[in-house]
C-alpha cells in the first residue's frame, strides 16, 4: 500500500457492488441534465427510458435484481463520466458523516473505505472533498438527503 492509499479515507476498488441493490440513486436535475447528454438524448427522452419515480424523489431505473441500469458486469458503471452525483459522493453520505457505526458498518459492503484512517479523518476528508467537487445538496423535497451537510462544516473548525 503507498502512502497515499495510507492516508486515503477513501479509494474506490471498483467492485460494483454500490451498483448492484443498494437502493435508489436519487437524481437531481442537474444529473438528468448530465446523464442526458453524456448519451446523447433530449431531456424528455432520457427521463422517459431512464426515471422511475418514489413518493417526490426521482431515481435511476434499475435492471433484475434491483441492479443500475447503467451496470455492466464485464465493464461495470456505462456512464461513469456523467455518472450522478449520489454515485460521485459515496461513501461520504452524511449517515456515515455523523454516525461513526454507519461509518462501520458501510465497509462491510464497500472495500473502498480506509478504516485505518478513523472516523475523524473520514469525516474531515469527506466534507472537504463534497466542498471542493460542488456535491453538498440543499435540503428539500425530492433531492439526495444523504447529500445534505452544510450543517456539518462547522465540525471541522
Ligand atoms: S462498493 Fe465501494 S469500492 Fe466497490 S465500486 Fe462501490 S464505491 Fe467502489
Ligand atoms: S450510475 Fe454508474 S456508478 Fe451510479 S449506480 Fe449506476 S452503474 Fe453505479
Amino acid at each position: 500500500m503507498t502512502e497515499h492509499e495510507q492516508d486515503s479515507a477513501f479509494i474506490c476498488k471498483r467492485c460494483g457492488a454500490c451498483c448492484q441493490g443498494q437502493g435508489g440513486i436519487v437524481l437531481t436535475g442537474r444529473d438528468e441534465k448530465r446523464l442526458s447528454a453524456f448519451l446523447g438524448l433530449s431531456l424528455s427522452v432520457f427521463q422517459d427510458r431512464y426515471i422511475e419515480k418514489k413518493k417526490e424523489k426521482r431515481v435511476l431505473a434499475t435492471k433484475t435484481g434491483n441492479v443500475c441500469i447503467f451496470f455492466e458486469p464485464k465493464n461495470g458503471c456505462t456512464v461513469h463520466p456523467g455518472k450522478p452525483d449520489i454515485c460521485r459522493s459515496w461513501p461520504f453520505f452524511r449517515g456515515n458523516l455523523i454516525d461513526e457505526l454507519s461509518w462501520h458498518m458501510a465497509q462491510d459492503s464497500c472495500p473502498g473505505i480506509n478504516p485505518g484512517v478513523g472516523h475523524r479523518e473520514f469525516v474531515c476528508q469527506g466534507l472537504l472533498f463534497l466542498q471542493k467537487q460542488g456535491l453538498a445538496q440543499k435540503p428539500g423535497p425530492g433531492g439526495p438527503t444523504a447529500l445534505v451537510v452544510a450543517d456539518l462544516y462547522q465540525k471541522l473548525t
